[in-house]
């Protein structure tokens, strides 16, 4: 699809989307919601530049056709590092969340998780799901790739929780499909997207069976309603004349809780029916993609924060200080730390029984977890070399007033010949990135996003292989471990 058809395609949903209590009748054009709209339709619009070509689309193993990167099931590590390239690049276009990334993971692990299920359980999952991928592929779709459940008592698994509906479960199986019943929470651009596709959270025990559930619907299903999530400083969205003030006027991102009231899914879109064994490895694997993701979207939008750092460092006249130089060397050191461990999960990517490649997991996982400090650093540093003006500075509307605009232009001006304005917006981009509408994106979703840091550290003990290790130093260190008193 090109920009403008994906936007079309939108409009035929009937989705049941509310914001500030009310049912919106139409998100597309909802000036809340249309930045995010934006960022997911660049997918679309680079994809259709010839200079872009090669790192925004791909050829499909199942159809041979031209295809958008977003929707590929990846064919070796090339094309795992093609993917990181792409969200760096969508990062630096957008300085926000460009959503589309869920679905493309969620179809790589559903992918090869479905393949060893029929190998082990003699199912037909994954030509249902070949078939789903063909559909996505033909059709261009954006896919809200959806894992995180509610969950309730943190201390308590799925058929434990008091409420039975704390994670999303089959409650009723019939001849044509399932019925589901449950929500996700945090979904990115759920109301920018065609469909859902719905993983489990968590792995899983057999009490726990009726919640090993995959699956995916139309975002405009029966009995499918969303919540659109607030985020800081959305309502300057719905101010006439706060262009300056949202910094980004153009672009962000959002997240909803999707709630499934009984939704009959048939047969032919279910991928994961009971197999509570294996809804381990999809979460491990979903988990993995996403955590090299945040090796490129995060690092695409760290490089518009750097950008703008320098930019307010040379209006405010300070850019010659050692101390900012300083500080803008170490922002780029962190930031391409995060790249090259995005790249580096995806050079050592490997090629699953379904014969898509896996990102290196214990790489992913470093990966992410340095995302959950480093970009909370390069804000930090942001808003030292901006200054306070960048949380204390007068509305536009003070800016544009006829009697007290003149102060805000004299008194706001910064290093000789530079336009107030300017200054002003570059300030309010460093806002957005670090506290506005963009910040849920860049810092909290940093930490949370794919995974909270425990869930990380966990996966890290689990493939640091230090047995592997102490062998190595006893080696060295002519360890003779018989002698140790038992
Ligand atoms: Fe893509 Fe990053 Fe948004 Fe996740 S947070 S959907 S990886 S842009
Ligand atoms: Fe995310």
């Amino acid at each position: 699809m090109t920009k403008e058809q994906y936007i079309e395609s939108l409009r035929k949903l009937n989705l049941k989307v509310y914001l500030f209590g009310e049912l919106i009748e139409n998100p597309v054009d909802h000036p809340v919601i249309r930045p995010s709209l934006n960022s997911v339709a660049m997918t679309y619009e680079l994809a259709e530049m010839e200079e872009y070509k090669d790192i925004m689309t791909a050829t499909s193993n199942l159809t041979g056709k031209r295809i958008n990167r977003f929707c590929h099931l990846h064919q070796s590590p090339e094309d795992l590092i093609k993917k990181v390239k792409m969200q760096r690049l969508l990062g630096q276009k957008t300085g926000a969340c460009f959503q589309r990334c869920v679905g493309m993971d969620a179809f790589n692990a559903i992918y090869s998780t479905t393949f060893e299920i029929d190998e082990k359980c003699g199912t037909n999952y994954h030509q249902r799901f070949v078939e789903y991928m063909k559909f996505v592929q033909d059709n261009d779709l954006t896919v809200d790739g959806a894992m995180t459940d509610p969950k309730g008592d943190r201390g308590l698994s799925p058929s434990q929780q008091e409420d039975p509906d704390m994670y999303l479960r089959i409650v009723e199986e019939r001849k044509d499909g399932i019925v589901v019943r449950g929500a996700k929470a945090h979904q990115t651009g759920a109301v920018n997207s065609h469909e859902h596709l719905i993983m489990p959270t968590i792995a899983m025990k057999e009490e726990d069976k009726n919640y090993a559930v995959a699956f995916a619907c139309p975002s405009d299903a029966e009995g499918i309603v969303m919540i659109y999530g607030r985020q800081s400083c959305d309502s300057r969205k719905l101010e006439a004349g706060a262009d300056i003030d949202l910094g980004n006027s153009q672009f962000g991102g959002h997240e909803a809780l999707v709630i499934f009231n009984d939704v009959f899914v048939p047969w032919e879109r279910v991928f994961l029916c009971k197999e509570y064994e294996f809804a381990g490895m999809m979460v491990e694997r979903f988990a993995g993609y996403h955590r090299q993701s945040y090796g490129g979207c995060k690092v695409g939008v760290g490089d518009v924060l750097i950008g703008a750092s320098a930019l307010a460092a040379d209006y405010n006249g300070a850019a010659k200080a050692s101390h900012i130089k300083d500080k803008l060397i170490e922002m780029t050191h962190l930031n391409e730390t995060l790249y090259s461990c995005g790249i580096a999960c995806s050079c050592e990517g490997k090629k699953t029984k379904a014969g898509n490649y896996q990102i290196d997991l214990l790489l992913a996982n470093v990966c992410k977890q340095n995302v959950t400090r480093f970009p909370y650093e390069i804000a930090r540093l942001a808003e030292d070399i901006a200054g306070g003006i960048m949380v204390t500075m007068p509305s536009e509307q003070d800016f544009r007033d006829k009697k007290i605009g003149h102060y805000v232009e004299k008194y706001l001006k910064g290093a000789v010949g530079v336009d107030t304005e300017n200054r002003m917006r570059v300030l309010r981009l460093i806002e957005n990135i670090t506290l506005g509408t963009a910040a849920v994106g860049y810092r909290t979703e940093s930490m949370h996003g794919a995974g909270s840091p425990q869930a990380q550290r966990i996966m890290i003990a689990r493939q640091g292989n230090i047995t592997g290790k102490k062998e190595l130093a006893k080696k060295l260190a002519k360890v003779d471990e018989t002698k140790n008193r038992k």
